[in-house]
């Protein structure tokens, strides 16, 4: 299988490349050439479908990889790093008629609390195999932009993994309090964090810039060097995605709710628009999804967009920080990927609308007249609708969802209210609420002003009866390191002095 080049699709590399390559030279992303079909209809056995189904999924993608090694990763990787058993459990939360025919699809099991773990827990080894197969040798660095969740799990992920070194670019001031001290807290000495003044969209600018300065990429490749990147500009990490919408599918027929072949909807907290393309390649893959419902919060440049088709920047600049800081993004890097397919892979006019990104802050297209055109649905939640969600969510259904979950329960109430589609909808739950003490206990209305982040975790445990997660207990004991920051100008200087260092 071959990956495409969205900004000129007659250019292709083998698509185990793209695990490692970032983006194109020409500042193209890369995407699989077809979309095999999948089909489930499986008997249920005692192993989680994620594990089940995941390594045949990446079989479709990545013919080449011996299934054998693929079982063993996923079988030596998640039950170990994941603390359920069903690694991606799904919920049904009874209560209310607002959260009939709703599944919540946990995707917070992971190390670092947030669904950016699954993808990233497979990530390093699927870069070293693919070094291996292209023939590469060498060294691997993989520079990471994050709106707060990728960093960490990335960081957890990579940690003394041989001949990689990464660096997390995170906003200064624009992460939560706990998501910092988490990222803070590694100490491999493979591992860089700079803190940066500037939003998510500056951090991931500069990763750009980086990977498309092609001097400076042929001067780290005469040393060695293969540069990368862990964001979900990566192909790698949407392909893993892919698979918790097809197990979280099969999880419903399990159950019996459902046949398989009938539709199921699902809403996804966006940002970078990553975990909710993956569900658009399940999609074409096969899988009988009726609608993608895309949430926004206040940064709601997606929803405009699927409402005007109008993208546009400079309207909806600058950003604003939320209580859902991960999807505090405004440049939406994978939205480039949905509109190739959209063009029906027209790599020029994808190029040409980016460039007008670039050049004027905004470009245009009549969305709704396009194939699959309708499949998404579009709706935005702002921070005192997402209290008051969170609030509901306890009391009616005795679930605790974090900010970024509630934006997407909100949003699929919008959607129901909307077109009284009662379809079943797995809801993807993206984060753990023990990550956001603070807007957690803001909702449930119990904050008590100035308490220290850990009374407040303390605390919130009590109120919801689930312990604390071993990762966020562990903050207590461990001294982060302080991370360099500088503006965006001299964090590239520094960048690129270290990435000949330290190997
Ligand atoms: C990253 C993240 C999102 C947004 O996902 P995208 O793939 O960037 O759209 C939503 N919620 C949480 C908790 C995240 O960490």
């Amino acid at each position: 299988m071959r990956a495409q080049n969205t900004r000129d699709a007659s250019q292709s590399i083998p698509l185990v490349e793209a695990l490692f390559s970032g983006t194109a030279s020409n500042g193209g992303l890369w995407v699989p050439e077809t979309f095999p079909h999948f089909s489930l209809l499986r008997a249920k056995g005692d192993r989680p479908r994620f594990l089940d189904i995941g390594p045949d999924i990446l079989r479709t993608f990545l013919p080449e990889a011996p299934m054998e090694w693929l079982s063993e990763l996923f079988e030596g990787l998640y039950p170990t790093r994941f603390d359920h058993p069903e690694i991606t459990p799904l919920l049904e939360c009874g209560g209310s008629a607002g959260l009939a025919r709703t599944y919540f699809l946990e995707l917070f099991h992971g190390p670092t609390l947030a669904f950016k773990d699954l993808a990233l827990t497979l990530l390093p080894h699927f870069m070293r195999y693919a070094l291996r197969v292209s023939g590469k040798t060498g060294r691997l660095l993989v520079l990471t932009a994050t709106s707060g969740d990728t960093g960490k799990a990335a960081l957890s992920a990579f940690q003394s993994i041989p001949d990689i070194q990464i660096f997390v670019l995170y906003p200064e001031g624009g992460i939560s309090s706990i998501q910092r001290a988490m990222m803070l807290e590694e100490q491999a000495t493979n591992t860089r964090v700079f803190a940066l003044k500037g939003d998510f969209d500056d951090a991931q600018r500069l990763v750009k810039s980086l990977m498309n300065d092609l001097e400076w990429r042929e001067e780290l490749n005469r040393r060695g060097i293969v540069l990368s990147t862990a964001n979900s500009i990566n192909l790698g990490r949407i392909l893993v995605q892919v698979i918790y919408y097809f197990s979280s599918y099969q999880d419903i027929v399990d159950r019996g709710t459902i046949k398989l072949g009938d539709r199921v909807n699902y809403c996804v907290p966006t940002g970078n628009f990553g975990n909710i393309l993956a569900g658009y390649y399940a999609y074409r893959m096969g899988l009988p999804i009726g609608r993608l419902v895309c949430a926004s919060n206040r940064n709601r440049i997606l929803n405009d967009f699927f409402r005007t088709g109008v993208y546009d920047l400079t309207a909806h600049s600058p950003l604003v920080k939320t209580l859902s800081p991960s999807m505090d993004i405004l440049v939406s890097s994978n939205l480039e990927r949905w509109i190739f397919e959209v063009l029906d892979r027209e790599g020029e006019k994808t190029a040409e609308l980016m460039t007008s990104l670039t050049r004027c802050g905004r470009f245009s297209i009549d969305v709704s007249a396009k194939k699959d055109g309708d499949l998404f649905f579009s709706a935005t939640c702002n921070d005192l609708e997402s209290l008051e969600t969170i609030r509901e969510t306890f009391r009616d259904g005795a679930l605790l969802i974090d900010p970024h979950t509630a934006v997407a329960v909100y949003a699929l109430g919008q959607y129901r209210k909307a077109t009284g589609d009662d379809t079943p909808c797995v809801v993807h739950s993206t984060a753990s609420p023990f990550k956001f003490p603070e807007a957690m206990l803001r909702a449930l209305q119990r904050d008590t002003g100035s308490i220290d982040d850990h009374t407040r975790l303390d605390f919130l445990s009590e109120i919801s009866g689930r312990p604390l997660p071993e990762a966020v207990r562990r903050l207590r004991l461990v001294r982060g390191r302080e991370p360099e920051s500088g503006n965006p100008e001299e964090i590239r200087q520094r960048l690129r002095q270290y990435a000949f260092e330290g190997w």
